[in-house]
């Protein structure tokens, strides 16, 4: 079975003020059986990493762009954020999606780009509303997995997220059997596009309003190997409480 991953994406939230309650995410899980991963903004991303190098604390970015230098005012370079500490890059997260027209072909691309520079990619996918009461989850999350997920995946290079659009940040959350259903369905994918191992051992975080009250339910399902949680990472008790979910 793959490793548990408590993913923390503190999306545009967070100063230097907030490291306190890193220190008391940190402070409360010395020892972890379950990876535990912050993505915070790349202001604090350095920081971070430095505070966490003897805690089983990793540290992530939330995006990166393709290239891995240039004339790009702004943006980051995949090899600019290893350098700065970070081991995974979450890329296609719906919000870069939905607000920078980020298309498969380029989540794909940026994907690319993490595994250049050394790191891991959380590929995010998941369906609007209007594409759920349509009855197109299935083919909406396959069709993003096939656009955005390039050929040379890893078990070690690759999670994937899948993040129902409609749940991030509203409360609300798939039934269980709906988050059943689609992770199943996001493993048979892996196993039948890449070798059936690397398929299977590829790990499947669940997003969308996971909270201290839900997680344990929704890490008890199978395909589930973890979360990628927005809200409910930016408050230690809360986090450490989703963390120790991902523990068992
Ligand atoms: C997210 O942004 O990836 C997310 C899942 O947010 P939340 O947990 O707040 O729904």
């Amino acid at each position: 079975m793959p490793r548990m991953l408590a993913a923390g994406n503190w999306k545009m939230n967070g100063l230097n003020s907030s490291l306190g309650e890193f220190l008391a995410i940190l402070e409360a899980n010395t020892t972890s059986e379950a990876e535990i991963l912050i993505c915070p903004p790349v202001t604090l991303l350095a920081a971070m990493a430095e505070l966490s190098r003897d805690f089983p604390v990793t540290i992530g970015a939330q995006d990166c762009h393709a290239n891995a230098s240039g004339a790009h005012t702004g943006d980051l370079s995949a090899e600019m954020l290893a350098d700065a500490g970070a081991k995974y890059v979450i890329v296609g997260h719906s919000e870069r999606r939905a607000d920078h027209d980020e298309t498969d072909e380029v989540v794909r691309a940026k994907a690319e780009a993490t595994w250049r520079a050394g790191l891991t990619a959380i590929v995010c996918v998941g369906e609007t509303e209007a594409q759920r009461d349509a009855g197109q989850t299935l083919d909406v999350v396959a069709t993003q997995m096939n656009g955005s997920i390039p050929d040379s995946a890893t078990a070690e290079n690759l999670v994937v997220a899948y993040e129902p659009v409609w749940a991030i940040g509203t409360g609300r959350t798939p039934t269980l059997e709906e988050i059943d259903q689609v992770h199943d369905g996001m493993r048979t994918l892996l196993c039948t596009r890449f070798d059936t191992e690397v398929g299977a051992q590829v790990r499947l975080l669940y997003g969308g309003s996971v909270k201290p009250s839900n997680a344990d339910e929704i890490f008890a399902i199978g395909n589930v190997d973890g979360g990628l949680v927005g809200g409910a990472s930016l408050k230690a008790s809360d986090f450490n409480a989703i963390i120790a979910a991902a523990n068992g």
